[in-house]
C-alpha cells in the first residue's frame, strides 16, 4: 500500500503538472470505487479546474473551484500516471501494478481525466480497493474527523511528548501500535519496520514498555526515515523482496541479508498478520526484563 511518502511524492510531483488544468472529460469503468456523500457525480468535476492538490494521511484531497473536493485514498494497488498529448509522462506514484512502464489504458484502468492542455490521467488498480468520494468543500472536515487519523508525523503537532503519552497507554506490540492511523497518521507496514530498526527496537515490544530513551529515539527514527523517503524516493518492495538502487530500506524486505549495522541476518516473522522485519542483534525482545532476571539468577543462591 502506497504509505505517507508514496502519496506525498506523488501529491508534489502531480502537483507541479495538474494544478490550474482544467477537467475536460472524466471516465469511471468500475463504479464501485466512486461514493458521494451528498449525492454528487464525478460528471460535475467537468469544467472545474484544479485549484490545489493536498495530502491527509495516506488521502490525496483534489480542491477544485465552485465548492468542488475530491478525495482520493489509493488502497493496496492504486496507481496514477499522468501524460502529455503527446505520450510522455509527466507523473506518476502509487502502486507499480503490473509495473511501472505497463502500457495504459489496460483492463486494470478504471478512472481515466482528460484536461484542458489534452494531457491524460489514468488510475489503475488491479485489485479494485481504490475509493474516490466526491465532497462538497464544507464536508471535508467532517470527513477526515469520522476517519479519526492521528497528527501527521512530519509535523510540529507530532510532538515526542505526544508519543510518550501515547506509547504509555498500550500494551500491544510496538509494531502494532505504530500501525494504528489513529496514533501516527500514514505510517504502513514498510515504514514501521524501517523506524524500529534506525531506533533499535524489537517490533514485539510492548509499546508501554519502552524506555523515555527509546520513545525519544523511535520519535526522532519516524521523522527521519519519513522525511528521507519523502525527499529521496520511496522504498520499492514488490512480493516483500526490497528492491532498490541504494540501501534504503535498510530493514524491510531483507530477510537473510545482512544487517547493515551489525553484519547479523535479517529475520523476517508475522505480526498481525504483516510481514515483519528486524535485525535480532541490534533489536533485542525485552532487553531490560533480561538483564533483570539474569541478575535474580546470580542472587538466587545467596536468597535460599
Ligand atoms: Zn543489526
Amino acid at each position: 500500500m502506497p504509505e505517507l511518502p508514496e502519496v506525498e511524492s506523488l501529491r508534489r510531483d502531480l502537483a507541479a503538472t495538474i494544478v490550474g488544468r482544467t477537467v475536460r472529460t472524466v471516465e469511471l469503468t468500475v463504479p464501485k470505487l466512486f461514493a458521494s456523500p451528498s449525492g454528487l457525480e464525478l460528471g460535475h468535476l467537468v469544467g472545474r479546474q484544479v485549484l490545489d492538490l493536498k495530502r491527509r494521511a495516506k488521502l490525496l484531497i483534489w480542491e477544485f473551484d465552485q465548492d468542488l473536493t475530491l478525495v482520493m485514498h489509493l488502497k493496496l494497488t492504486g496507481q496514477l500516471v499522468h501524460f502529455k498529448a503527446s505520450g510522455e509522462e509527466l507523473a506518476h506514484g502509487g502502486h507499480p501494478v503490473p509495473s511501472w512502464g505497463a502500457p495504459l489504458p489496460h483492463k486494470a484502468t478504471h478512472l481515466t481525466f482528460t484536461f484542458d492542455d489534452d494531457s491524460i490521467l489514468y488510475m489503475t488498480d488491479i485489485r479494485q480497493f481504490a475509493r474516490f468520494y466526491l465532497l462538497h468543500d464544507s464536508e471535508l472536515t467532517p470527513f477526515l474527523k469520522v476517519q479519526k487519523y492521528g497528527p501527521e508525523p512530519l509535523t510540529a503537532k507530532f510532538t515526542r511528548a505526544y508519543l510518550l503519552e501515547k506509547l504509555g497507554r498500550r500494551g500491544l506490540p510496538i509494531k502494532t501500535v505504530l500501525l494504528d492511523q489513529s496514533m501516527i497518521a500514514g505510517i504502513g507496514n514498510i515504514y514501521a519496520d524501517e523506524s524500529l530498526w534506525r531506533s533499535k527496537i524489537h517490533p514485539l515490544r510492548p509499546a508501554s514498555s519502552l524506555t523515555r530513551e527509546e520513545v525519544i529515539r523511535l520519535h526522532g527514527a519516524i521523522r527521519n526515515v519519513l522525511d528521507y523517503a519523502v525527499r529521496e524516493g520511496v522504498a520499492f518492495v514488490p512480493a516483500g523482496k526490497a528492491f532498490s538502487d541504494r540501501d534504503f530500506p535498510y530493514c524491510h524486505g531483507r530477510e537473510g541479508q545482512a544487517c547493515f549495522r551489525c553484519g547479523k541476518l535479517i529475520l523476517k516473522d508475522w505480526v498481525n498478520a504483516r510481514g515483519t522485519y528486524w535485525c535480532p542483534r541490534c533489536q533485542k525482545l525485552e532487553p531490560r526484563r533480561r538483564v533483570i532476571r539474569s541478575l535474580e539468577m546470580e542472587a538466587a543462591p545467596s536468597l535460599a
